[in-house]
């Protein structure tokens, strides 16, 4: 679903089309190449939009089935409706209008292909409209001879290759989906943000996931926007949180509760554009390094900043323990 809506955002659509392919049938190739995905999948993920509420659909085209194997490969047989026979030829009917003779096209081309010439009176006319008009379509049955002005007709499904009729058709649709704009928005904005911070988790030389699932004391798993993995198998953890007019603290309350469960090394949350005094209060108490910026360029500058100062800082800090402790160790062992 994800992939989905990367496709939307990435390409500004809001919309999926199915198109008809004569092997695949009615199916959403945009889907299809985007997210190298059946046909049928196309479809399958169409209606997974719509029952998870993202999107609606609107009657796009009729599709005629074949009641015994679904497919919409299926073409009309038109049959002679004395015999059942589907050797016909449809002609259409010319009228002289000088006489009222009425004969098939063909009775009236006896003088050669351009010209036209009536079978009764044998006068050549020159203007459709004028001497001459089309008054209908004449079907005649090679079978049994018999002509008639409607055939009946049947299907086929070149699927299966079985025959129905119009009582016995499968009616269903196609559906134009448009994704719901708020919805798109949303997750757009999201997405810009995401995907920055991702190469900002990588830059900084950490294995960039997303969603980034840890796994807390509690045995629960919990997802933050990102976590980054460095060398030594130490995981931290990214949360994105965009606010109007700016980011309230209950974003921080989410993030610690993640926090305190799976025990990242370093936890940041992004908070666009920015976080409340509250919030910043308990990020503080909590250890939540905050981010804050306008614009993602803003953000990726500074989460970098911190994250390497933080690093080099924190570095210096271990290795200055360390060396207590060595020292430590080695006064007691004297
Ligand atoms: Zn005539
Ligand atoms: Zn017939
Ligand atoms: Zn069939």
């Amino acid at each position: 679903m994800l992939r989905v809506f990367e496709f939307f955002v990435d390409n500004k659509k809001t919309e999926l089309n199915p198109v008809f392919d004569i092997v695949l049938g009615y199916h959403y190739p945009e889907i299809v190449s985007a997210l190298q995905v059946t046909a049928k999948e196309s479809l399958e993920l169409a209606k997974r939009i719509v029952s998870l509420g993202l999107g609606v659909e609107e009657y796009h085209e009729q599709v005629i089935r074949c009641p015994f194997c679904s497919s919409e490969y299926t073409t009309v047989r038109f049959h002679c409706p004395f015999c059942n026979s589907t050797k016909l030829v449809k002609e259409v009917l010319l009228e002289h209008l000088g006489d009222g003779t009425i004969a098939p096209l063909s009775a009236f081309k006896k003088g050669g292909a351009d010209a036209i010439v009536c079978p009764v009176c044998k006068k050549a006319l020159a203007k459709e409209g004028k001497d001459y008009r089309t008054v209908g379509v004449w079907y005649g049955c090679l079978s049994c001879g018999k002509q008639f002005d409607t055939p009946k007709n049947t299907f086929l499904c070149l699927s299966c290759s079985k025959e129905f009729t119009t009582q016995e058709l499968v009616i269903s649709s196609v559906n134009k989906v448009t994704i719901d704009k708020a919805i798109l928005e949303d997750f757009s904005r999201r997405h810009l943000i995401l995907r920055p911070l991702l190469s900002v988790i990588a830059e900084v030389g950490y294995e960039p996931a997303s969603p980034g699932t840890m796994t807390g004391k509690s045995g629960y798993q919990h997802s933050f926007s990102a976590i980054g993995k460095d060398k030594d198998g130490k995981v931290y953890a990214f949360d994105i949180a965009v606010g109007s007019p700016q980011v309230e603290e209950s974003a921080i309350l989410n993030m610690f509760a993640k926090v305190l469960d799976t025990q990242p090394a370093k936890s940041y949350i992004i908070c666009m554009p920015s976080l409340n005094i509250n919030g910043k209060k308990i990020a503080g108490v909590y250890g939540i390094e905050v981010v804050e910026g306008g614009s993602m360029t803003e953000v990726s500058k500074r989460l970098k900043e911190a994250i390497t100062g933080n690093r080099d800082g924190g570095g210096e800090a271990d290795a200055k323990v360390k060396a207590d402790a060595v020292a430590v160790g080695r006064k007691a062992g004297n």
